[in-house]
């Protein structure tokens, strides 16, 4: 150690209030590293901590210049400020990133102080400084933790927010355009609920990754929670560059993803706003972005829309039919009901017979006219309006059941749509027993259609409640089968009676290979767990030729009726005795 070589004397008659041993003390046991340099800043002292910190001992860097611990990181600039407050002030202080002997860099907290001598030239340097690895990478950790998504490391909303303004502080400044694109992943509920999370979550993280080789290191891709997504062009030349790069996020997104044993696919509704003219401000082209989005979503998914001034008018638009349908719903009675349901034939392949009926609900609105129930069903899914609307439906499939057998129509089954939520619901059972109890019918005079996705989703609530359903004699089918991610396997634990295969596998039944093969084997498949197969949607009499020939049991669609009101139907059967099941 230097200096001295030994400990000074135990003199105290130098003015100091310490003797020079306690800071010689003080010194070589500091846990800061503490370097001493003379006027020309030659190294002329190190502590201990100097070695453990930095690897060199005392011998290798006395008489040296302490730049040969320097990283090679900083800018000359850098030194510069730092020699200027030393001369100006005597002293400096901050961060700086140095080299240990092992060639590691690290770095350091480092204070440096100037000892002048009586005639105010610089007789030495004092540095002392530690080592803030640690510190610092609990920052960076808290940083990262707090703006970025945990799930795909990209940049969550916290930190889009401040990118996106940042970015239209320079698209101001210097007068550019910029694309925010907001990306909604097309069926993802639908896998999560059926995959479950784990799957869910590795999806996410493959789109995640896609995004991000879709585009420039230059542009932003965040994720906003879900499976919301934001990709943000900072410079681009105009609106046709944004179509380009949603056009490539398209084909990124859908190309098939491997998770696990599951080969799933998956597509993106993109809205797309641009600074100046959708708006100035983050939130305005956020929310302009979003209506863009659920435009693309309306348009049939998988595609872009950019925004446009009147789709306001069209998420106005669905507000008021959101409460038209509130209002419509509150107010349903006996005589006065916006709602009625039609009912659609079902017919046994091998005798032609109508062995039953799909009740298919129908709402006419003063205000809006017919709506289809692809529009307002996923609304009141949403709303939670679907429960009192699914309990008017079974009470009024009930009633008709009893007036077909009042006409003397008697082998003909109701089928009823219910929903994900009705499902679900502690009351569905009482409800039920009491629509059967108060219109005389038997269970065996119902059937009641759950979805696929809703048949795996909390398959232990789900088989419970479908137990007891099978247990008072219900006949139970799975609906648009073939949509979701179900295994035959795990249909083969829950009490269904039957399968009914969704109408876009029927649609091209005869031209696409591929949906030939998954009608055989659901066919095929179906019947060996002892179930009966329905076909959706047939139109056309080939469709109806090729299901026969598989063997499918029965056969619902527009090649024997389209849906129909209820005076309808019974002027159907009573005009077709024999077809009556
Ligand atoms: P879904 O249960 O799969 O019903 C079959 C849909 O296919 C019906 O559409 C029907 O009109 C249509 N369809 C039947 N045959 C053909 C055909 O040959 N060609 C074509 N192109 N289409 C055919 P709809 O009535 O518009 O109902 C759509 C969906 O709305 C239903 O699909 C069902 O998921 C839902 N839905 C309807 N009524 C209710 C209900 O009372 N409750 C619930 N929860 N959902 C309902
Ligand atoms: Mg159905
Ligand atoms: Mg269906």
């Amino acid at each position: 150690m230097m200096p001295p070589e030994n400990p000074p004397p135990n003199d105290t008659d130098d003015g100091f209030p310490l003797s020079s041993a306690v800071l010689w003390r003080a010194y070589e046991q500091s846990h800061e590293a503490v370097l001493v340099s003379d006027g020309a800043n030659r190294i002329i002292a190190v502590n201990e901590a100097f070695t453990r910190l930095t690897g060199y001992s005392a011998a290798e860097v006395i008489g040296r210049n302490p730049s040969i611990l320097a990283s090679g990181n900083a800018a000359p600039e850098f030194y510069n400020a730092m020699w200027e407050s030393l001369s100006q002030y005597d002293t400096w202080e901050g961060e700086i990133w140095d080299r240990r002997k092992d060639g590691s860099i690290y770095p350091k907290w480092l204070c440096i102080s100037v000892v002048r001598d009586d005639r105010g030239l610089v007789s030495n340097y004092v540095a002392n400084f530690t080592d803030i690895s640690a510190s610092k990478q609990a920052a960076d950790r808290l940083a990262q933790l707090a703006y970025h998504d945990v799930l795909t490391h990209l940049p969550n909303r916290l930190a889009f927010e401040s990118q996106l303004a940042h970015a239209l502080r320079v698209c101001e400044r210097e007068g550019r355009q910029l694309a925010l694109m907001l990306i909604d992943l097309d069926n993802f509920k639908n896998i999560n609920d059926t995959l479950g999370h784990h799957t869910g979550d590795e999806l996410l993280q493959q789109v995640a990754r896609r995004l991000r080789e879709s585009v420039r290191a230059s542009d932003l891709v965040a994720r906003l929670g879900g499976d919301e997504f934001v990709v943000v062009l900072p410079e681009i030349e105009g609106p046709q560059t944004a179509a380009r790069v949603a056009n490539k996020i398209q084909v990124a997104v859908a190309e098939n993803y491997w998770v696990g044993e599951h080969l799933l696919y998956t597509t993106p509704s993109i809205g797309i706003s641009l600074y100046p003219g959708d708006g100035s401000d983050p939130g305005l082209l956020l929310r302009n972005a979003d209506s863009a989005m659920y435009h693309a979503k309306n348009a049939g998914r998988n595609n872009h829309q950019f925004y446009a001034s009147r789709m306001n008018e069209a998420a106005g638009e669905r507000l008021q039919l959101e409460n038209e349908l509130r209002h419509a719903i509150s107010t349903i009675s006996p005589e006065n009901s916006q709602f009625s349901l039609h009912l659609q034939p079902q017919i046994d392949t091998a005798t032609e017979r109508v062995v039953g009926l799909e009740a298919l609900l129908r709402w006419k609105n003063p205000t809006f006219g017919m709506v289809s129930p692809l529009r307002f069903i996923p609304m009141a899914e949403e709303t939670g309006l679907i429960q009192p609307l699914g309990d008017w439906v079974i009470w009024e499939a009930c009633r008709l059941t009893r007036r077909l057998r009042e006409h003397g129509i008697n082998d003909v089954r109701l089928a009823i749509n219910i929903s994900a939520q009705q499902l679900r619901h502690e009351n569905l059972l009482l409800l039920i027993q009491g629509a059967l109890a108060c219109y005389e019918l038997n269970p065996r005079d119902i059937e009641l259609e759950i979805t696929e996705s809703t048949a795996m989703q909390n398959p232990e609530i789900t088989l419970s409640i479908l137990d007891q359903l099978s247990a008072m004699g219900i006949m139970l089918a799975i609906d648009d089968f073939g949509t979701g991610y179900s295994s035959l396997a795990y249909l083969k634990h829950l009490p269904i009676n039957r399968l009914k295969l969704d109408r876009s596998f029927v649609t091209d039944i005869e031209t696409d290979v591929n949906d030939a093969a998954i009608c055989t084997a659901t066919i095929a498949m179906g019947h060996s767990l002892g179930l009966e197969l329905v076909a959706e949607g047939v139109e056309t009499e080939a469709q109806r030729d090729f299901l026969a020939r598989l063997g499918c049991d029965v056969l619902q669609g527009y090649l024997y009726s389209k849906p129909m009101p209820f005076e309808d139907v019974v002027v159907y059967l009573k005009a077709h005795p024999e077809i009556i099941g």
